[in-house]
């Protein structure tokens, strides 16, 4: 047995001996110190470097050294995939280096004090796919490490794995409630995913639940007699006025129905009266309200029935507002979110609408994924989100002032005057580019024109559309309206607001798409199941087809609202197959029968389309056809289902590539099939106003793009400086590579 290998083994044993203290009494960070002294020990190295992976944060940290300064250590910090340490945890590959100063990708940190250690050995520590963190040694002569090196100091990460995976649990959990309610203030700078574009500077105002308000046991939670009480309920009676009627004006789809149930409980006898007679027999007005609640709480909690589980949030939203307006002390004051920025660990759209309503200047969500439909309502309400991996952004004190840039997600906590001077000239900026400008219909270089059509998800779009001079809407997503109501709207509601959507467009077209719920966009009163695969469930068609009550009254709806529209047109979600389509347009021709036999006035001849989302569609396009009147390609959809990635998991979010070369190739060929049988086709998802694929869309012979009309003047733009045979051209060598490198370089160059 060699020298090396001899040490391999001891260095092992000792660290098994070692991690064994771990479990015991001993503390973590003298455990991780004395792990890097036996390593550097064993290796020879005057270098070893411990670093653990913050989840919050997604960086990596430094906890223990040998040979760096000390003081260095939860000081530096670095992201993943940031200088060569980032690189070992992002990729998950060790890297050695003999000559590191030569690697463009080393990081100097100056506060380690670093020598030049020439030689530098890096392995991941990890457990099946979780990063725990990143071994480091290293050494001043060059090309020092060998395989056996190499060897050792993998199977020494591997040995860590576990015991590093609990210690660094047992650190967060010692961060957490160690947290002094102030210190989060240092937080100061958050880089976070862009979810949703603009500017928000306001006072903070951490969203808890109103149950949170509920437990809580704040010195007030004793207060308030009988008219104070009364007094609660006339304020709380005004507070949901107002906001119902600013819910009105920005959400005219939602009437009065988001807080309906608020002013129903406001006026029961036996709620209120509950409460009151407590009062009256001695109990404090707080904990009356608090009393009464939870028991109205606790018996909705437990119904089988979603819809009534759904009331449990309105209730906590009534006694929150009650609670505050009879602790006027409290942080929240009187609920009032107008110019603040919300943190929020998710929200539901419900909640977004109210906080809409509201008027709130921005959001953070911290940690949590944003599923579609609240990163599109936000979109539409024009309220920028930014998602933030830093949890202690929920503990930030009341009225901290947050600076949101959704341009690019980044969050400032108590911003200095020169951020905020920089910001304010950056908003100045973002609000002349996007000024409307009527585009009118948008041409290529060489005289090709391009439908722009306008993607509308909520009722308060339409005017933008119009001022964009949107040539009429490619894709109404009717499920919004269905999203934000607390219940399945009648087919009467529907009509009016499909009714509004036709008569803001004057003679334009206007597709409507039908119900696109389940999946994601689960309704919270639909007493559907729950499913363990949702987006590969009882989704879009799926839903409709197996629900064909809730399938009749919406096109009927539709077809009704369409009476007097020159080009109306229906299409349908998630198609999978030609039966499934045929089943679909069958129920569009019995809606069209009733409505004749019952003479209601409605649209005739509406065009019926259908979405091209699913793989499954391209190797049938030629038989769709031949019974489809139009075609919209819902690219973001079809990538999630072409290369199997969820579209709203961060985790696999690189695996979501609209330019892999499957995509690419599938998308010509369905353009193709659809212009060979002169069946107009469109793109109405996201990659129709992504400025790097425009080129590519239209060499495969896309004439019309429905997009977000926020997006329309840069299309437009795009669009004026391409000519068509260039575009051909560069959909030949696009398509000619197989590899989303290759894809990546071409357009890259063009
Ligand atoms: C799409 O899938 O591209 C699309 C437009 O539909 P949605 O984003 O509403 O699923
Ligand atoms: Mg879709």
């Amino acid at each position: 047995m060699t020298g090396k290998r001899k040490d391999l083994l001891n260095m092992l044993c000792d660290l098994s001996d070692l991690s064994a203290l771990v479990t015991g009494s001993e503390n973590i960070e003298n455990f991780l110190q004395r792990t890097a002294v036996l390593v550097s020990g064993h290796l020879g190295t005057p270098v070893c470097s411990i670093y653990l992976y913050d989840e919050t944060t997604d960086e990596l940290v430094l906890k223990a050294t040998v040979g760096l300064n000390p003081e260095a250590v939860d000081r530096v910090r670095m992201g993943s995939g940031q200088g060569l340490v980032g690189t070992v945890m992002a990729t998950r590959r060790s890297v050695c280096e003999g000559r590191v100063s030569k690697n463009p990708r080393f990081r100097y940190f100056p506060e380690t004090d670093e020598l030049p250690y020439e030689s530098f050995l890096a392995v991941p520590i990890q457990k099946g796919a979780v990063k725990i963190g990143v071994l480091v040694v290293q050494h001043t002569e060059s090309d020092y490490f060998d395989t056996t090196d190499i060897t050792a100091l993998k199977a020494t990460g591997a040995q860590l794995a576990s015991v590093l995976e609990n210690a660094r649990l047992l650190m967060d959990l010692q961060r957490l409630c160690s947290i002094p309610q102030r210190a989060v203030c240092n937080l100061g700078f958050i880089k976070g995913q862009r979810t949703v574009g603009g500017f928000a500077h306001g006072r903070a105002t951490v969203w808890r639940k109103s149950h949170v308000r509920l437990v809580s046991d704040s010195p007030d939670a004793e207060g308030g007699g009988m008219v104070d009480f009364r007094r609660a309920i006339g304020k709380t009676a005004e507070q949901l006025d107002t906001l119902q009627r600013r819910c009105a004006e920005r959400l005219p789809e939602s009437a009065s129905l988001i807080f309906a149930a608020h002013f129903m409980m406001l006026k029961d006898p036996k709620f209120i009266d509950r409460m009151a007679s407590k009062i009256e027999a001695g109990v404090p007005a707080i904990r009356a309200v608090r009393d009464v609640a939870a028991k109205y709480i606790d018996l909705f909690a437990d119904s089988p029935h979603p819809y009534i589980r759904e009331k449990v949030s309105d209730i906590e939203d009534l006694a929150g507002r009650l609670i505050s307006n009879l602790a006027p002390s409290s942080p929240d004051g009187d609920g009032d979110s107008s110019g603040r920025v919300i943190i929020a660990r998710a929200l539901y759209p419900s909640e977004l609408l109210k906080l809409a309503a509201d008027s709130v200047a921005g959001i953070v969500l911290v940690n949590g994924g944003v599923t579609s439909h609240v990163a599109i309502i936000a979109r539409s309400l024009k309220i920028p989100v930014v998602v933030a991996p830093c949890t202690e952004l929920l503990h930030l004190p009341a009225d901290t002032p947050v600076l949101v840039d959704g341009e690019v997600g980044n969050v400032y906590v108590d911003p200095a005057p020169d951020i905020v001077a920089r910001f304010d000239r950056a908003r100045q900026q973002v609000i002349t580019r996007q000024t409307p400008v009527p585009v009118g219909v948008a041409r290529t270089a060489d005289g090709t024109s391009i439908d722009l059509l306008a993607n509308i998800n909520l009722l308060g779009e339409l005017p933008l559309a119009r001022e964009m001079g949107a040539a009429g809407i490619g894709l109404y997503r009717t499920e919004f309206p269905f999203l934000i109501r607390p219940s399945f709207p009648s087919e009467t509601e529907q009509y009016l607001v499909y009714r509004r959507v036709v008569a803001a467009m004057d003679d334009k077209p206007v597709v409507f798409r039908t119900l696109d719920i389940g999946g994601e966009k689960a309704l919270a009163y639909s007493d559907t199941a729950r499913e363990a695969n949702p987006e590969l469930g009882l989704r879009a068609i799926r839903f409709t087809l197996a629900y064909r009550d809730i399938f009749e009254q919406q096109v009927r709806a539709i077809l009704r609202a369409a009476a007097g529209s020159p080009s109306p047109g229906i299409m349908f979600p998630l198609i999978s197959s030609v039966d499934d389509f045929l089943r679909a347009r069958q129920v569009v021709r019995d809606c069209l029968d009733q409505l004749a036999a019952e003479g209601m006035d409605h649209h005739a001849h509406p065009a019926i389309g259908m979405m091209v989302e699913l793989p499954a569609v391209v190797e049938t396009m030629v038989e769709f056809t031949a019974v489809a009147d139009f075609f919209a390609i819902g690219t973001n959809d079809f990538v999630q289902y072409m290369l199997g990635v969820d579209r709203s998991n961060k985790q696999v979010a690189d695996y979501y590539r609209p330019e892999h070369p499957s995509v690419l190739r599938a998308l010509q060929r369905v353009v193709r099939i659809a212009d060979e049988h002169e069946k107009p086709i469109s793109v109405c998802g996201e990659m129709g106003h992504d400025a790097a694929m425009i080129p590519f869309l239209l060499g495969i012979g896309i004439r019309r793009l429905s997009i977000d009309p926020q997006f329309m003047p840069a299309v437009h733009r795009r669009i004026a400086g391409l000519a068509i045979d260039r575009c051909r051209d560069h959909v030949r060598k696009l398509v000619a590579s197989g590899s989303i490198d290759g894809v990546r370089k071409i357009l890259a160059g063009s």
